[in-house]
């Protein structure tokens, strides 16, 4: 078991092939440089899909496991652990929420807001309220219920039936939204950025309006920023960019910066829903996952204003690689599509994999970027260096 093709081989016989894995096997990584099993170096701008927000192995993050690991890892929620209590307390502290529960994963979260969404209607006389409205081209995980909320088809093959009342509106259409809601609905969900889907932005305004007209509606207003939340937009919540608080959102992806954990985050009258035995993980927020988030997150704030400034460079960066084959770049802060045309993305992060860069295609025209925050400026000029050496050197296509 030494060398990438000796690996992906064996991978190959063994794993379910459920992911189209790069015949690459990486095993070490530093801030935001990986090496892979024949020694190669990378500059990783994609980073565990958003998840290293602090780059590979950060020192407080590994502090904060040692110490933990030694002192306590798990001791199951019959009990209180002080990590966990202190995580809540920072993650409440300046935000809207008041109540916080954790998980494992992004879906997990958004599992956990949606049966919230549901219990919080039932439990005040109006069981019907049920239905969830969501947003064409969502993701939001691949446990049933948020399988069933995300809005992409492809994902559902094979897995019907899927959960009741469930529909889908286009992201962006407000009045697609108005007619959508009624009597029935127990809440609308939406990412402020649709990351999975190329990268899309939410229209100016958009999120605002959204929150009065389910609100208007009697339903519960809750975002996804399993994705976007912890930093990855320049603000610790993306949501705060548009001066929006939700009922009810979810987090995961880079909480713990790698380490899996998730959280639902609700306001006190909302999140008072989830009583005593009603909702569980027996994972969640275990002493080691919340010492490693708990110690992610602080550093997440100290570093925040300098990793805005490296990604304005990197977009500018970006935005000028010449050739005509960049066409835009869209998303804000450390999360980037970078749009293509004349060549298939999925060509490009190839060749930028042979150059020493690790990018993710999404589609055949959009290259994201998700870097750790703690990019430094030359890494971020040696990025767009390599991608813009890959762009041009990716076969054209008709
Ligand atoms: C990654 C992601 C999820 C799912 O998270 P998992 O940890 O893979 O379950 C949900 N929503 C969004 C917006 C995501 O980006």
């Amino acid at each position: 078991m030494n060398g990438n093709a000796s690996i992906a081989a064996r991978a190959q016989a063994v794993l379910t092939p459920n992911y189209r894995q790069a015949p690459v096997a990486l095993v070490r990584g530093q801030g935001s440089r990986v090496w892979d099993a024949d020694g190669k170096e990378y500059l990783d701008l994609i980073c565990g899909i958003a998840v290293n927000a602090l780059g590979h192995c950060h020192p407080a993050a590994v502090r904060a496991l040692e110490e933990q690991g030694r002192a306590l890892w798990h001791v199951s929620n019959l009990f209180y652990t002080p990590r966990a209590v202190e995580l809540a307390e920072e993650l409440v502290h300046g935000s809207f929420a008041r109540r916080v529960f954790f998980c494992n994963s992004g879906a997990e979260a958004n599992e956990a807001m949606l049966k919230l969404a549901r219990k919080v209607h039932a439990d005040a006389g109006h069981p019907e309220r049920n239905e969830i409205v969501a947003c064409v081209n969502s993701f939001h995980g691949r446990t049933l219920f948020a399988l069933t909320v995300t809005g992409q088809e492809k994902y559902h093959h094979g897995f019907e039936p899927l959960v009741p009342s469930v529909r889908h509106v286009p992201f962006g259409d407000l009045a697609a939204l108005e007619q959508a809601l009624g009597p029935h609905t127990a809440a609308f969900v939406v990412e402020p950025i649709q990351a999975e889907a190329g990268v899309l932005p939410s229209p100016d305004g958009y999120l605002a309006e959204a929150r009065r007209l389910v609100h208007a509606a009697g339903a519960l207003f809750c975002l996804d920023e399993v994705q976007t939340g912890m930093g990855r937009t320049g603000k610790l919540w993306a949501h705060e960019w548009e001066g929006v608080t939700p009922d009810i959102m979810s987090s995961a992806k880079a909480l713990a910066n790698g380490f899996p954990m998730g959280a639902m985050l609700a306001t006190e009258e909302v999140g008072m829903h989830l009583t005593p035995g009603s909702h569980a993980s027996t994972f969640g927020g275990t002493a080691l996952a919340s010492a490693v988030a708990l110690a992610t997150l602080r550093e997440i704030r100290a570093v925040l204003p300098a990793a805005g400034k490296v990604a304005e460079r990197l977009r500018a960066g970006l935005s000028a690689i010449p050739g005509g084959r960049v066409v835009g770049v869209r998303g804000r802060g450390m999360l980037l599509g970078v749009m293509v045309r004349g060549v298939k993305a999925g060509d490009v992060v190839v060749a930028a994999r042979e150059r020493g860069l690790l990018v993710n295609a999404i589609g055949d025209d959009v290259i994201r970027l998700a870097p750790a925050l703690v990019l430094t400026e030359a890494e971020a000029d040696q990025g767009v260096a390599l991608l813009a050496s890959a762009i041009s050197a990716a076969p054209a296509i008709a």
